[in-house]
């Protein structure tokens, strides 16, 4: 084999994505018609396909608290994979990582953000979570005590799933394909202009739901993991337990010609700041371990360190 496929087969980010497809077709069970598991990842993903194989954990979260159920089982996946593999999972596995990562390939000049603005910018999931969790807590509260008749109408349809009813991974991975599904039936059984009627008389959630879903795939696809770095609730959980994680990365100051080098920095796609941070062991709460900043260091100075 040619040397320089060889190498470049090597590289982590083939790896990476290799393994970010084949988990995209594992999830989505319906590909292999098997039964659903109660396997709950902390993955950005969907409820919306019946035959699911794995369910998004911040999404079953707030179906239980929706139904007064203690969530232990979401709050032990989060936990074990967070201390275990740390934010990898959404590096190496989220399907809508994997969404923005291929989008990233459309557009090569990617928008400047100012350390500045990002800095302030990685706190909207942090709000975006608060928010979600309030909504679902008190709901909970509300509904143990009886009390939860005016709320929930108030909610209306944010009342069961709060974030996941404007979530863009629901309206790509569920909402569409089902659409799609629907509206070709539809044209092999009632006449064409019927179906278009029926096209524009959408729910005004539908569109929203849309506008929202379009308007993050633009943006990521202008600023590396936009979503992940900045809206997802899913990120800021992980993000607050990478701290605690066991996995993490070195650099070894001997090689690291940090001085005119940076290479690593630029290509972080989450803006970590690689040469900042102690350099025994970083498990900085925005680093997704997709370990580009490895396959991309000249001196080969940066390393995996578990635990
Ligand atoms: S790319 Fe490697 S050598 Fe360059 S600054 Fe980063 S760790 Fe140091
Ligand atoms: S620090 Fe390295 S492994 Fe972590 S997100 Fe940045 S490039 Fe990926």
């Amino acid at each position: 084999m040619n040397s320089k496929i060889k190498q470049k087969l090597l590289k982590f980010s083939t790896i990476r994505r290799v393994i970010q497809f084949l988990s995209f077709i594992f999830f989505s069970a319906a590909i292999f018609n098997v039964g659903a598991l109660p396997l709950l990842l902390p993955v950005f993903w969907t409820w919306g396909m019946e035959t699911n194989i794995v369910g998004d954990a911040f999404t079953a979260l707030q179906f239980m608290l929706y139904n007064a159920v203690f969530p232990w089982l979401v709050i032990a996946s989060f936990l074990i994979v967070g201390v275990i593999l740390g934010k990898s999972l959404c590096g190496w596995v989220c399907p809508f990582g994997f969404i923005q990562d291929l989008i990233g390939f459309i557009k090569r000049k990617k928008m400047d953000i100012s350390p500045r603005t990002h800095q302030s910018m990685i706190y909207i999931k942090y709000a975006i979570l608060g928010i979600a969790l309030f909504i679902s807590v008190t709901f909970s509260a509300a509904k143990l005590t009886e009390a939860h008749g005016g709320y929930e109408k108030a909610l209306g349809i944010f009342a069961e799933a709060p974030f996941t009813t404007l979530s863009p991974s629901e309206t790509l991975f569920a909402t569409l394909p089902k659409m799609i599904v629907d509206f070709r039936n539809a044209v092999s059984e009632i006449p064409f202009l019927d179906v278009l009627s029926g096209v524009a008389t959408l729910s005004p959630l539908f569109w929203v739901q849309l506008f929202i879903m379009v308007g993050v795939l633009v943006f990521s696809a202008y600023v590396p993991r936009g979503w992940c770095k900045y809206f997802c609730p899913h990120g800021a959980i992980m993000a607050i337990l990478n701290k605690f994680s066991f996995l993490g990365l070195r650099r070894d100051l001997v090689k690291c010609t940090k001085a005119e080098c940076r290479i690593c920095v630029q290509a972080c796609p989450m803006n970590v700041r690689i040469l900042d941070l102690p350099w025994e062991k970083f498990s900085d709460p925005e680093c997704i371990y997709c370990l580009k900043c490895v396959d991309a260091c000249p001196n080969k100075a940066i390393k995996l360190k578990y635990p």
